[in-house]
């Protein structure tokens, strides 16, 4: 792919919403496969016991497969259980298996139990230009690690009806984890997904996140796209499913914008609402 700049250290980016089906496995994986196609180290942190990011990495996760859970919970090294993604070259994934719905309440009686990701990714020593780490859809223990393992927040938005009700719960949390636990820890991303720019509710609701959160939201939005959607039966992201769909161009699009942004690049958004 083509190359971007890759930022001097580690971007620790956490894909959280805790709406479900918002398209927050979908971004992760599709984001961290555009920066590794623009020829960036990427790894993805699945966080979600369902481990869709996992599957549609094409990652191995059944129960006997060492998983975020032996790291969170049995303090078991990052390095060993991070795989690499078949399809494409500097991609990782640490996946998920089930174990880790039970890892919610394990954590509550462990030391250190907010900041076990943290200490984990701190003694990660391979050389990574970003760690994208997916959320459940909750604001549990499993998301509090995230937020204090953490320095930027992405949140996906879906462009229907409610779309910004709740956020401000999760924004609550992002300010007393930024408070408390990791001062560095912002609101740096917002993203429009499945977008569909024909309807009055999507730019409706795409104009009143745009006046809530200003310059945080990308100018790209992701396109409502069937390939999308069915890229993850085959274990791929959209970025080897079909490199040319609307789909992935809007993801490697969205990349671009992040990784200029990462270095303080103004972007100038040729193609936002790619396909839509
Ligand atoms: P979350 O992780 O927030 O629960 P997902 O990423 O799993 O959300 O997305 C929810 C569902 O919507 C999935 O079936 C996914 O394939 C589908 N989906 C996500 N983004 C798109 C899109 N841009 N176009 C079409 N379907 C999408
Ligand atoms: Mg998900």
């Amino acid at each position: 792919g083509e190359g971007l700049p890759r930022p001097g250290q580690t971007r620790l980016i956490v894909v959280a919403n805790q709406k479900g089906g918002v398209g927050k496995t979908t971004t992760t994986v599709n984001l961290a496969a555009s920066l590794a196609l623009h020829g960036s180290r990427v790894l993805v942190v699945d966080l979600d016991p369902q481990g869709n990011a996992s599957t549609a990495l094409g990652i191995d996760h059944h129960a006997e497969v060492p998983s975020i859970y032996d790291v969170l919970v049995e303090s078991r090294p990052l390095a060993e259980v991070v795989q690499p993604v078949v399809d494409v070259e500097g991609l990782f994934c640490a996946p998920a298996t089930i174990d880790l719905a039970g890892a919610e309440i394990e954590l509550v009686s462990l030391v250190a139990r907010e900041s076990r990701l943290q200490r984990a990714i701190q003694a990660y020593e391979q050389p990574l230009d970003y760690i994208l780490i997916d959320c459940p859809p909750s604001l549990g223990l499993l998301t509090v690690n995230a937020l204090v393992a953490g320095q930027e927040v992405l949140i996906p938005i879906q462009c229907e009806y409610y779309a910004l009700e709740g956020l401000g719960q999760l924004l609550r949390n992002v300010d007393l984890v930024r408070g408390h636990l990791n001062p560095t820890l912002h609101v740096s991303t917002i993203l429009l997904t499945m977008y569909d720019g024909r309807t009055r509710l999507a730019s409706q609701v795409a104009e009143e996140v745009r006046t809530h959160f200003g310059d945080e939201v990308l100018r790209t939005s992701i396109p409502r796209s069937v390939r999308i959607s069915e890229a993850p039966s085959y274990g791929q992201t959209v970025l080897t499913y079909d490199p040319g769909s609307s789909g992935a161009l809007s993801y490697l699009e969205a990349a671009r914008e992040i990784a200029l942004r990462g270095i303080g690049v103004g972007y100038d958004a040729g193609h936002a609402h790619i396909g839509a």
